[in-house]
C-alpha cells in the first residue's frame, strides 16, 4: 500500500527524521491559508499523487509552459496561481503512464535553499532477506538512469536484523555521500531514524529523493515515498487510515474486498487462476503464444463460489479484456465449485468475449459436465498449452 508524500513525511518525522514544515491542502483557499502559516518568503507547492517524477511532469489540460507538478512560489499570489493550475488537473509523469493522475491534494511546504541533492532509499533485499540501503550522490534524478549509466555512483549495503542499524552503517552512508564532520553525523542519524521507521512500520520501500544538504548546513528529507508491506497492514491501523482509494485501481480495490490477489495489467487476455505459481505460468504461456495478459489473478486455494463470481465480474468489467482464460487446478479447491462460480457469474454479467476453461484435479469430471450442460458458449481445454493456444486464437479472430 502506498501513501502520499506529505503522509510519508509525517510518518518519518515521528521517528525524528528532518523534514520541512508543511500543510496539506484540498482547495486553492486552503493552499493560501497553508502558506500563511509558513515563514516564507519561499514556498513549495507540491501536487500529491501516488507517483514520482512530479517535478518534471506536465499537466494535460495546461499549455506546455505551465510547467511541473512541484513548483517554487515566492509570494502568496504565486501559491494561489500554482494551486489553481494544479488542483483538479491531470498530471502526467514518467511514472503515471500517458493517462496521468488527477491532482486532488496539494502539500504546501516551507521552501529550502538547496546546496546538494542526494539519493537514499531502503528496501527489502530478497536475496539477503535483509533491509538494504541504496545511497547515491546523484539525487533529485531518476535513480534507474543513474543505475544504468553510472552504476559506480550507487552504494548498496544491507543491515543484519540481528544487529540492527550500527554506527558503521551510518559512517558508510556519510562516506558514500562524501560528507564529513557535522554533516556526516547528521546523515548517519537520518540513516538510523529511517531504518527504525522502516522496520517498526513494516515498510516494503522508503525512498528519499532528494535527501538534501541545505545552504545552512542541515540534512533534510525533501521528498519521501513509502510503500508498506500489505501483509503486515493488520498490525498498523494508523497506516491503513492513510489509504487514498482514489489513487488505486478500482478493480484492485474490489478484488481486495474478496481477498483476491489481483493486479491489473495492460494486455487483452483476462486470467482467472488458482495459485500464484500457476497464475505466473499462465501469464508466461499467453505471452509465449503472442498475446499479453490483462491481469494477474490468484483466486486462492479455498475460494468459494462467491469469490469466483466476484473475480469473474472484475475481469469482465475491464474494457481491455478481449478473451478470458480460466485455468484451475483443483486441489483444496474443487473443479465443480469453480464451474458453478463461472456459470453463475456468466449468467449474471453476460459473456461478450470468448471464454476458455481448463480444469484439472479434484472433481474434474463433474466440473466439466457442469460447464458442458450449462448451454453457455465456453471453449473447453485439456491442458495449459491447449488452453493458451485456444484463447490466443479466439482473441485473434475477434480482433
Ligand atoms: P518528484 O519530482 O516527484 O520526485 O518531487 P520532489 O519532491 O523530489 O521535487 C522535485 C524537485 O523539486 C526536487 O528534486 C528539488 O530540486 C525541487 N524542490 C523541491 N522542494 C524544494 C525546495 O524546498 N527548495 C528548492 N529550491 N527546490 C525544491
Ligand atoms: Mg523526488
Amino acid at each position: 500500500m502506498n501513501i502520499h508524500e506529505y503522509q510519508a513525511k509525517a510518518v518519518i518525522k515521528e521517528f525524528g527524521a528532518p523534514v520541512s514544515a508543511g500543510v496539506a491542502a484540498f482547495t486553492v483557499e486552503e493552499a493560501v491559508a497553508a502558506a500563511q502559516q509558513l515563514p516564507g518568503p519561499l514556498y513549495v507547492v507540491k501536487s500529491q499523487i501516488h507517483a514520482g517524477g512530479r517535478g518534471k511532469g506536465k499537466f494535460k489540460e495546461l499549455s506546455a509552459d505551465a510547467k511541473g507538478g512541484v513548483r517554487l512560489a515566492f509570494s502568496l499570489d504565486e501559491v494561489k496561481k500554482h494551486a489553481s493550475e494544479m488542483l483538479g488537473h491531470t498530471l502526467v509523469t514518467i511514472q503515471t503512464g500517458t493517462e496521468g493522475k488527477k491532482v486532488n491534494r496539494l502539500y504546501i511546504e516551507d521552501g529550502s535553499d538547496i546546496e546538494k541533492e542526494f539519493y537514499l532509499s531502503l528496501l527489502v533485499d530478497r536475496e539477503t532477506s535483509h533491509v538494504a540501503f541504496v545511497v547515491s550522490t546523484e539525487g533529485g534524478m531518476d535513480i534507474e538512469a543513474v543505475a544504468h549509466d553510472t552504476p559506480e555512483k550507487i552504494l548498496t549495503f544491507s543491515v543484519d536484523p540481528a544487529t540492527g542499524f550500527m554506527p558503521h552503517h551510518g559512517r558508510r552512508i556519510a562516506a558514500a555521500l562524501g560528507l564529513t564532520g557535522d554533516l556526516a553525523k547528521q546523515a548517519a542519524k537520518v540513516g538510523q531514524q529511517l531504518y527504525t521507521a522502516f522496520t517498526v512500520k513494516d515498510m516494503a520501500m522508503l525512498e528519499v529523493n532528494p535527501l538534501i544538504v541545505t545552504k545552512d548546513g542541515k540534512i533534510k528529507c525533501l521528498d519521501a515515498k513509502i510503500g508498506f508491506d500489505s501483509n503486515a497492514l493488520f498490525r498498523h491501523p494508523d497506516v491503513v487510515a492513510l489509504r487514498d482509494e482514489t489513487e488505486e485501481d478500482a478493480k484492485e480495490i474490489e478484488a481486495s474486498k474478496y481477498e483476491l490477489s489481483y493486479i491489473a495489467l495492460d494486455g487483452t487476455i483476462g486470467c482467472m487462476v488458482n495459485g500464484a505459481g500457476l497464475a505466473m505460468a499462465t501469464m508466461d504461456i499467453i505471452k509465449l503464444y503472442g498475446q499479453e495478459p490483462a491481469n494477474f489473478l490468484d483466486v486462492g486455494g479455498g475460494a468459494s463460489k462467491e469469490k469466483v463470481t466476484a473475480a469473474f465480474k472484475i475481469i469482465t468489467a475491464d474494457p481491455k479484456v478481449k478473451g478470458i482464460l480460466v485455468n484451475i487446478f483443483g486441489g483444496i479447491m474443487k473443479c465443480d465449485i469453480i464451474a458453478e462460480g463461472v456459470i453463475a457469474a456468466v449468467k449474471e454479467v453476460g459473456l461478450t468475449v470468448p471464454l476458455v476453461v481448463r480444469l484439472e484435479g479434484t472433481n474434474v469430471d463433474l466440473g466439466k459436465k457442469i460447464i458442458r450442460e450449462s448451454g453457455l458458449n465456453v471453449i473447453p481445454a485439456d491442458d495449459l498449452d491447449d488452453a493458451a493456444q485456444k484463447i490466443v486464437n479466439a482473441v485473434k479472430e475477434v480482433s
